[in-house]
């Protein structure tokens, strides 16, 4: 159920399912998503500095009756803030804004190749998780060669790499180079915003399974071992998208959605990605 979570390597438990909450407004709207979501039994969230919500999540926090730790919390160290100096700053405004002692997750958003400070902001990242004041840290958007580049030197190796993941980018080379890692996959746009849902093979399965589109692609981040976060603002598709411990796609199942991969990314290729 909600409650399953993965162990990253570092004995943190996450959970699998989480609420992503990219593009909602920093008042009602992220307030009563997370509340809703909290509600409905979810007890992780995806935010990011970016996002400007973070304020919302923490208001919604504060409201539930389930206590902190049972909460497991992300949020995101953004492009701008990059540097050792920079990032010890831009994390202490974030727990600030979500009004928290500590985080669960810390995740550098993008690794700005061309920037070239990812290894100076990891540092400060080590340093915050030495200190507890952050149970798990990862990155974001990192491709093979920047995790090698990160490992290397690096005292702790990334717990999460959170990356674009649905049936039309498997991202099959990246996650066999985490596995080997032990480094756990996330999956951010996990129903490709919404792109998916016409989809012939799965709208098949789904009725096999008498489910939604949206749940069999959540069970098959789940079967492939990603940990997923889609995101909704409505309480009944908040509610829809957690239901999904009931049913178990078989190995051919999971073989069809394999095969709709076509490398195709909604978001920028992390290359070629340097915005700051
Ligand atoms: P998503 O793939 O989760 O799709 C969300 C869209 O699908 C919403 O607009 C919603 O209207 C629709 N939807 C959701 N559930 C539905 C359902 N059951 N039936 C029909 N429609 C449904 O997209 P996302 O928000 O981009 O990704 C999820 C989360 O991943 C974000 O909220 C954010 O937390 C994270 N994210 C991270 C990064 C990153 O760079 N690290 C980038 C993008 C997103």
């Amino acid at each position: 159920d909600l409650s399953s979570k993965t162990t990253l390597h570092n004995g943190v438990e996450m959970p699998w399912l989480g609420l992503g909450v990219y593009k909602m407004d920093d008042g009602d709207e992220v307030k009563e998503a997370v509340k809703a979501a909290i509600n409905s039994g979810y007890r992780s969230i995806d935010t990011a500095a970016f996002y400007g919500n973070e304020e919302g999540v923490g208001a919604a926090i504060k409201e539930v009756d389930v206590p902190r730790e049972e909460l497991f919390i992300t949020s995101k160290l953004w492009n701008t803030d990059h540097g050792y100096d920079e990032t010890l700053a831009a994390f202490e405004k974030t727990l600030e804004r979500l009004d928290l002692a500590y985080l669960d997750l810390y995740l550098i958003h993008w690794p700005l190749p061309k920037v070239d400070k990812y290894k100076a902001t990891w540092r400060a990242f080590e340093k915050l998780y030495q200190e507890k004041k952050i149970r798990a840290i990862g990155v974001s958007n990192f491709k093979e060669e920047h995790l090698k580049e990160l490992i290397r030197g690096s005292q702790v190796t990334p717990m999460v790499n959170q990356v674009e993941f649905h049936p039309h980018l498997s991202q099959e080379p990246l996650r066999s180079f985490c596995r080997d890692h032990n480094i756990q996959v996330e999956a951010w746009s996990p129903l490709k915003q919404g792109d998916l849902f016409d989809d012939d093979t799965l709208k098949e399965i789904a009725e096999r399974h008498n489910k939604t589109v949206a749940q069999v692609i959540i069970r098959w981040d789940l079967q492939s071992g990603v940990v997923t976060i889609p995101k909704s603002s409505k309480a009944a598709r908040i509610k829809e998208n957690s239901d999904v411990f009931d049913f178990e796609l078989s190995n051919e199942e999971m073989r069809m959605i394999n095969h709709l991969n076509k490398d195709e990314r909604v978001g920028p290729d992390p290359s070629l990605f340097n915005k700051q």
